[in-house]
Order: structure tokens, then C-alpha cells, then sequence
């Protein structure tokens, strides 16, 4: 089966696909980290034009951590394997304190930093995964008002292989599970009427 055809996939894009955490899922979801791996002051949202480099700061696009530590809220894309679809991860990338200047600097003008790419490490713990805390990464600008991409460099980590490869729909719907929307239970019940030729049985 086209991964397009498979009822699991038809049933987030058309129909509503019942989740664990109450709702009726009808369109991909963005798993979202608000701050980076060493911030501790929890959701204390700053405006992104009050952006400073000493103390501590966070802000929808930045995060400064004891005016020694560099971060720009990035998006990390995993390909899902026969549809024209990615999973976008809203993450963080640590960044040289020149990098992270140029970033500030063009965002306040409204413009890329022009750089084409920085190097930096991922400041999270993606769920579904070992450990992906300071795996090493590119930094890609986009056209504003598009985040960066993460590009990861070459590493046997999963997630490194996810990103290259893409990603099967079992997975996609693992990770989903992992940040507590869990729709597998759904699509295994009876009501599920199209889950017909063995979707699961590959892996029980
Ligand atoms: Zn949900």
C-alpha cells in the first residue's frame, strides 16, 4: 500500500484521528520545544526585540543563558518516506556568539542573516529517540519569516538516519505517542473499519 492510501495517514488529513489527549486530530502536529536544554526559568516569554546577550533571556526565537550560552529556536525536518510531507520539530540550536549576533541583527531588520549556513548542536531531547542532546548540526537560513533548518551532520545516531532516510508512518505515529498524542490505540479499535490488511501485524 501507498503510504498516501494507508487509512492511518487518510484519517489524520481527512477524517479526524482520535488522540489520547482528548482531541480529533485532522493535520500534521509540530512537536514544540519552547526552550533549550540549561534554561531554567521556564515559560518567562520575553519579546524577541528585547533580545540581550548578558543574564539569562528567552524569547520566541532566542535564548541566552547566563550571557554564555547561544540559542536560536530552529526547525529540525524528518521526510516521511513516500509522501510529500515532513515532520517539523520546532527545537533549538546552540551558536557561536558571532553567529548569534548576525541572527539577532537580521531578525531585528527583518532579514536572513545571509550567512547560508552556521554550525551548532542540538539543545533538546527529542522524544522517541536515544539522546539527541548536542548532536552536531548546520544551521540553513530560509527566507524570513521561515526558522532555519537543522541539518545534521554525519553521526550513527537514529535521528541522523531519520533525517536522511525519512521516516515510515509506524514511526511517525510512535513519535507522536512520545509527546503524549498517542493515536495508535485508535486506529486498532473496531471502529477503525478500514484498518484491514494487516497494517500492524509487521510489528507485534
Ligand atoms: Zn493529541
Amino acid at each position: 500500500m501507498k503510504p498516501a492510501e494507508d487509512p492511518r495517514w487518510r484519517k489524520l488529513n481527512e477524517g479526524g484521528a482520535v488522540c489520547s489527549c482528548g482531541q480529533t486530530h485532522s493535520e500534521m502536529l509540530q512537536p514544540i520545544h519552547d526552550w533549550p536544554g540549561g534554561w531554567t526559568h521556564g515559560a518567562k516569554i520575553e519579546p524577541n526585540n528585547a533580545v540581550r546577550v548578558k543574564g539569562d533571556f528567552l524569547s520566541d526565537d532566542f535564548c541566552v543563558v547566563e550571557g554564555k550560552y547561544f540559542h536560536v529556536r530552529a526547525i529540525l525536518e524528518l521526510p516521511l518516506k513516500g509522501l510529500d510531507k515532513k515532520l517539523g520539530f520546532i527545537a533549538w540550536s546552540n551558536l557561536a556568539s558571532n553567529d548569534f549576533a548576525a541572527y539577532v541583527q537580521a531578525a531585528m531588520k527583518g532579514q536572513v542573516p545571509g550567512k547560508g549556513k552556521a554550525s551548532g548542536r542540538l539543545m533538546v531531547r527529542l522524544l522517541g529517540y536515544p539522546d539527541t542532546y548536542a548532536l552536531k548540526l548546520f544551521l540553513h537560513d530560509r527566507p524570513k519569516p521561515l526558522r532555519p533548518l537543522m541539518v545534521l551532520e554525519d553521526d550513527k545516531h537514529p535521528l541522523v538516519q531519520d533525517q536522511r532516510q525519512g521516516i515510515d508512518l509506524d514511526r511517525l505515529f510512535d513519535i507522536y505517542a512520545a509527546y503524549g498524542h498517542d493515536m495508535r490505540p485508535a486506529f486498532k479499535s473496531p471502529d477503525f473499519k478500514s484498518n484491514g490488511g494487516g497494517l500492524f501485524g509487521k510489528r507485534r
